[in-house]
């Protein structure tokens, strides 16, 4: 046997072995007085002085490695079917266990008021049509409402496909193969081509609501809102609705609600106003309706966004929106 065959055999051999007297026989057919590495070391003198020593040493430091493995492997099979001491006293070590993204806890927590509201919930694909992310929103080419959504276009350019920029065209999914009376919400990860910085990220996390049915209201959007609110923050809370432009509403709205953390009294979070945007809405625009073969004249509905990540960072205190997903794990393991 050369150096190199016994090195590929033999500890494979070692490991192998499930008792103290197989392994003896392994030492004996390597390491014995007829063993094949001591067959080796003895035929050294036959070698020229240059051999000795390159063959000398690399068997040499084969047999010191034979040895360990041996020693080792000797050790735990000795252990085999013993009681081994066991010190009850000795400190425990402590279980490292993984933690949810603030994002997830927001998004489950906000998920479970709406279901409690009787909502269902409902996912789309992030991958978009042109169709369902404008035209069938109101939003049509040219339009120069298309500027408030910097768009991630994918190629080949002609198939018309991109990010989508907002979770509203999964409302479009959704009417097109529901009859209303319903309730809804989406959430979901969206796209915008802009520049990053505390409070703008390029993927972010919209939570879409829409309820479409007869008699619908802002007024009853307004108690929707407001019950999720109260339920999120734990705490009463005015909301204040404002005029606000979006092209798939009409009218439409900007919701503010009373800054929970200084309750109105003015802090940094709220910039001194008491007052925090917290997301649009608006009566779910005649076009739109048309778009999904609804008829407007006899069914009405309610749609808004808001996002999650600005929901976490009020709950939680979260400085900079670009944490989560920073991969940086000092900030998951605070929650
Ligand atoms: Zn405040």
């Amino acid at each position: 046997m050369t150096l190199q065959e016994i090195e590929q055999l033999v500890f494979a051999e070692i490991i192998r072995v499930t008792t103290a007297k197989e392994l003896e026989e392994v030492q004996h057919t390597y390491l014995g007085r007829k063993g094949h590495l001591t067959a080796i070391l003895r035929g050294l003198s036959t070698l020229s002085l240059e051999e000795k020593r390159t063959i000398g040493e690399q068997a040499n430091a084969l047999r010191v490695r034979i040895e360990t493995a041996l020693k080792e492997q000797f050790g735990k099979l000795e252990g085999k079917g013993e009681e081994k001491f066991f010190d009850i006293t000795f400190p425990g070590k402590k279980v490292v266990t993984g933690h949810l993204n603030p994002l997830t806890l927001i998004l489950r927590e906000i998920e479970d008021i709406f279901i409690s509201f009787g909502f269902s919930v409902v996912e789309g694909p992030e991958v978009e049509t042109e169709f369902n992310n404008f035209d069938a929103l109101n939003i049509p080419a040219n339009h120069p409402a298309r500027e408030m959504w910097d768009t991630f276009w994918l190629k080949p350019e002609n198939q018309k496909l991109l990010l989508r920029t907002h979770t509203s065209p999964v409302q479009i999914r959704y009417m097109m193969t529901h009859e209303p009376p319903f309730r809804i919400i989406v959430p979901g990860t969206t796209y915008r081509y802009e520049a990053t910085d505390a409070r703008h990220e390029m993927q972010f996390t919209q939570v879409e609501g829409l309820v479409v049915g007869k008699d619908v209201t802002l007024a009853n959007f307004k108690a929707v809102i407001e019950a999720f609110f109260i339920r999120l923050f734990a705490q009463k809370v005015e909301i204040r609705l404002r005029p606000g432009y979006f092209p798939f509403v009409e009218p439409g709205v900007e919701v503010d609600a009373t800054c929970p953390r200084c309750k109105k009294k003015g802090c940094e979070l709220c910039k001194f106003s008491g007052w925090l945007e917290l997301g649009g809405a608006g009566m779910v625009h005649p076009n739109v309706f048309d778009a999904v073969k609804y008829n407007p004249k006899e069914v009405q509905g309610f749609a808004f966004g808001i996002g999650a990540e600005r929901f976490a960072m009020i709950k939680y205190g979260i400085p900079d929106i670009r944490l989560f997903r920073s991969g940086d794990l000092r900030f998951i393991r605070q929650f």
